[in-house]
């Protein structure tokens, strides 16, 4: 097919991503895809031949290039070799899957675990496996993009309820027959706006209208809880959640996605799961890399601490110095700037003064709200905050957004 002439539906669409594109790489307001060239200690990065201060990033506990994590991976190459020998369910479990599993539900607290590919993947399997036509499933409306792909591929009626309302969530479980299927699913932390599920009042409820419960804790482990272990120690309500999903390329600093719970749960979805039974299984530096980590939380449990100390002071210091930072409690800080032009230009400002943020602007979020999503790590120093924070006022206020 010759792109330049065709215009059929695939040929416009092509085209119409490429101008966009265009046009802001054109106004200089296009800071997507850009590359990370270098690590430089805990918070720091090179990008574009400058070291900046990374505030953009997943690994919240600062675990990136650990050692102990880096000689894990570095031994399992060792030991294994790169690949496995295919799907986990034939040739290509190893003994490191199971230990990480393992290791997984007991820092879960749950009987069992079970892990695949990705995370956005252990969603779409996930909902797809437990759910289909004739139940019913109801996802908050911030929810990621990956549960709602799996909400829509299971094939199950698919119910939204507004962010984090526990009234409609309720008008809405009340809505359907009493005896048909339900599972509720909810972000643990939103990874938009950082804020936390009221997940006291969606147990509640999900007991009084017999649904499951399933939580995404991509956000919440590590980030969330005096040790780090997620929602449930945050709310003090361990072993209320059915479904406990989480991703390992995120506090944890490798790839790869979990589901931990009970033992006939796990059992059910290693023999159901397509993602389980058709896609090869965990690299062995990636397995041990995952493994390592949730050790080194354990054993560092310092980390946990100093993230929750650095939130407190990048939300209280963004807040005195007049941002809208919406609900957020936790890592993820919504510096909010309106207009997708007025998040760009902060963004832009920020990299010129070397610190890495990056713009989010709609339909990721509701259009008017576009921001900046930053975030903080274990791994900055409280001096290094406070230069970021003072960075970012200066663009707010070169900006007129402050
Ligand atoms: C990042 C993320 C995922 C996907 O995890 P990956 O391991 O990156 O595929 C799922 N859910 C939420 C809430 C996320 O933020």
């Amino acid at each position: 097919m010759d792109l330049s002439r065709s215009d059929d539906n695939i040929a416009n669409r092509v085209r119409a991503m490429c101008e966009r594109i265009d046009i802001g790489t054109a106004a200089g307001f296009y800071f997507y895809n850009l590359s990370v060239t270098e690590l430089r200690g805990g918070a720091r990065v090179v990008v574009n031949g400058r070291e900046m201060g990374m505030f953009a990033s997943y690994g919240y506990l600062g675990l990136i290039g650990h050692p102990r994590i880096n000689k894990a991976a570095q031994d399992a190459i060792a030991k294994y070799g790169t690949g496995t020998h295919g799907v986990r369910m034939l040739a290509g479990t190893l003994d490191l899957h199971c230990e990480l599993e393992e290791t997984i539900a007991a820092f879960k607290g749950t009987e069992a675990a079970v892990t695949f590919s990705s995370g956005y993947v252990t969603n779409l399997t996930t909902v797809s496996s437990l759910v289909g036509r004739n139940d019913y499933v109801f996802s908050d409306k911030l929810n990621h993009a990956s549960i709602v792909d799996g909400c829509l591929l299971s094939g199950a009626k698919f119910i939204r309820f507004r962010h984090n309302d526990m009234k409609q969530l309720e008008d809405k479980l009340k809505e359907v027959p009493a005896d048909a299927t339900k599972l509720v699913i909810a972000d643990a932390v939103f990874s938009m706006d950082g804020d936390v599920i009221d997940l006291p009042n969606v147990v509640k409820l999900c007991k009084k209208y017999n649904a499951w419960l399933m939580i995404d804790e991509a956000h919440s482990i590590g980030v969330l809880g005096k040790k780090g272990r997620g929602i449930e120690e945050h709310f003090g309500v361990e072993g209320t959640v059915d479904i406990k999903m989480g991703t390992l390329s995120k506090t944890i600093p490798s790839v790869g996605g979990y589901i931990a719970g009970s033992t006939d749960l796990i059992r059910y979805l290693r023999h159901v799961s397509r993602a389980y039974i058709f896609s090869a299984a965990l690299p062995p530096a990636q397995a041990a890399a995952a493994l390592e980590a949730f050790r080194v939380i354990e054993d560092e449990p310092q980390r946990v601490a100093d993230l929750q100390r650095n939130t407190e002071l990048f939300i209280t210091g963004l807040k005195d110095r007049g941002f809208n930072t919406l609900l957020t409690e936790t890592a993820i800080v919504p510096v909010i700037c309106g207009s997708d032009e007025a998040a760009f230009m902060v963004t832009g400002e920020a990299h010129a003064h070397d610190v890495f943020v990056l713009p989010v602007i709609s339909p990721a979020v509701p259009a008017g709200l576009a921001r900046l999503r930053a975030t903080v790590t274990a791994a900055h120093t409280p001096d290094e905050i406070e230069h970021a924070m003072d960075v970012i006022e200066g663009a707010g206020k070169k900006i007129g957004i402050i």
